[in-house]
């Protein structure tokens, strides 16, 4: 869903056309009709003018949705079965614990070394028992960067299980030399904003990494004991532990299977909101498909509880039947609408109109955008099996920008009709036009200070109405930037 107010999306755009098309003739429509029509249009207009200062002053159902999610972020260890701890809310990521005989085992680190000492701390709460194995559920930093804490702790150096190979993301990035990357993922996870400006992650509380720190590359721990596909069986402390090869959030993600006390530790491949099916931080495509095979693979396990990569865990067996069930429906009926769309011929902008949540899982509080968004999972699935040309030949070749500008610019009248109906359009609460006629402004005069700030308006505008987190971070980011004087 884009940010509210831009009424595109067909839960309030599809559906509202067909009814529109199934109107009455318009032929037959009475000057009566019309009369009345225009006098409750003038009458809504005026209620709305009274009442916009109001609105302006609230927060919009988004801001106030992302806003109450904090409370579900807040540090918290969860006891899940008898053997099973879950620290949520002390790192980005969660960090758990499976107590056996001799020794625990640690799914996943936290983010910095420490939030995992701030979890151990907790954990030794329950036992004093060494840290005997760390499981890695996949090699993003948020949950590797914290192990050289537990390793410190452990008396003997722990084994470390994780697949190979381990992070193939981060290690693209590296030998390919791209590191935009760190700056766009400082814009998506807010880390370049001033404290008041953040609400939180959408997974995760709102947590700044150092300066020269890319989290979401990482430093992770050279994994000891690694494997590629299928299963693996290991025990260790005592505990007989089931690793699976699980494609989904990334290619090198692993569920953890605890058949004793049923639990299953889904990794990044769910936690409660809709997934970063595509992170805007830019990543290569995340195999939908094989996500939502990874997501049936739990299934199959018929876990009593779920223990997720981020925010708090699913317990006893109905719900956790419920949730995995209606998280992979979704995600399989985004997956197969889109690609009905593209066999249609479809482009990305259009496939966005197209594709929605069935009724009965929109409003599901696991299932909303607080971190993903479902529109850049469309557009990640069609450029994942198409590449990035939308198959309509004007975009093989489109104008350069000052070109399009140019011409823009004469349509509009002049530069100074364009500078004006980008202003009108921020009065009028149409912030996603606004920045694009900036955008067309900017094109020929990228340091105009005025236009800058006019867009940083509208991006700020766009950012109050979006629930999904890294998409407002990242409009709140570039606002900052567009604000500061540029030479
Ligand atoms: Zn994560």
């Amino acid at each position: 869903m884009p940010p509210e107010g831009r009424k595109r999306r067909a839960s309030y755009g599809l559906h509202t056309q067909k009814r529109i098309r199934k109107t009455p003739d318009p032929t037959k429509t009475t000057n009566i009709n019309m009369k009345a029509t225009r006098q409750t249009m003038q009458a809504l207009a005026l209620a709305w003018a009274c009442l916009a200062p109001l609105t302006y002053a609230e927060d919009s159902q988004a801001t106030k949705l992302l806003k109450k999610r904090s409370e579900h972020l807040k540090p918290l260890v969860t006891k899940v079965s008898p053997s099973v701890y879950v620290a949520s809310g002390y790192s980005p990521a969660n960090i758990s614990m499976i107590v056996g005989t001799d020794g625990v085992v640690i799914v996943d680190t936290g983010t910095f070394p420490d939030h995992a000492k701030a979890v151990l701390k907790e954990f030794r709460k329950v036992t004093d028992l060494p840290v005997k194995a760390i499981i890695l559920t996949h090699g993003h930093g948020d949950h590797t960067g914290g192990a050289s804490a537990l390793v410190e702790d452990a008396k003997a150096q722990p084994a470390i299980y994780a697949r190979t190979p381990f992070n193939p993301e981060g290690a693209m990035f590296v030998a390919g030399g791209v590191q935009i990357n760190g700056l766009r993922g400082a814009r998506q996870g807010g880390f370049l904003l001033p404290p008041d400006k953040r609400i939180n992650n959408g997974i995760a509380p709102a947590v700044n990494p150092p300066q020269d720190q890319n989290i979401f590359i990482g430093r992770p721990p050279r994994p000891t004991d690694t494997f590629r596909d299928g299963r693996k069986k290991i025990s260790v402390a005592g505990l007989d532990i089931e690793l699976v090869a699980a494609p989904g959030e990334s290619a090198d993600q692993l569920y953890v299977w605890f058949p004793r006390e049923r639990v299953v530790f889904t990794g990044d491949n769910f936690y409660q909101s809709w997934p970063n099916l595509y992170a805007i931080r830019g990543t290569g495509y995340r195999d939908v498909k094989e996500w939502i095979g990874s997501l049936e693979a739990m299934i199959n396990e018929k876990p009593a509880h779920a223990v997720p990569g981020h925010t708090q865990p699913i317990v006893g067996e109905r719900r956790t039947t419920e949730v995995l069930n209606n998280y992979r429906d979704a995600i399989k009926h985004v997956f197969d609408k889109t690609i009905e769309g593209i066999n249609k011929g479809m482009t990305p902008d259009e496939l966005v109109e197209y594709v929605e949540l069935p009724e009965r899982l929109r409003d599901l509080d696991y299932l909303r955008e607080y971190y993903g968004n479902i529109e850049w999972g469309v557009r990640a699935i069609f450029t994942g099996y198409l590449g990035w040309f939308d198959g309509n030949p004007t975009h093989l070749f489109s104008l350069p920008p000052a070109e399009e500008a140019k011409r823009m610019v004469k349509l509009a009248g002049g530069e100074p009709a364009l500078r004006a109906a980008a202003a009108r359009a921020l009065k009028e609460d149409d912030a996603q036009w606004c920045a694009e006629l900036c955008d067309q402004l900017l094109a020929l005069k990228p340091g105009d200070q005025e236009i800058r700030t006019l867009k940083a308006e509208a991006l700020e505008a766009l950012a109050g109405k979006l629930i999904t987190a890294t998409g407002r971070n990242y409009y709140l980011t570039v606002a900052q930037e567009l604000r500061k004087i540029s030479k």
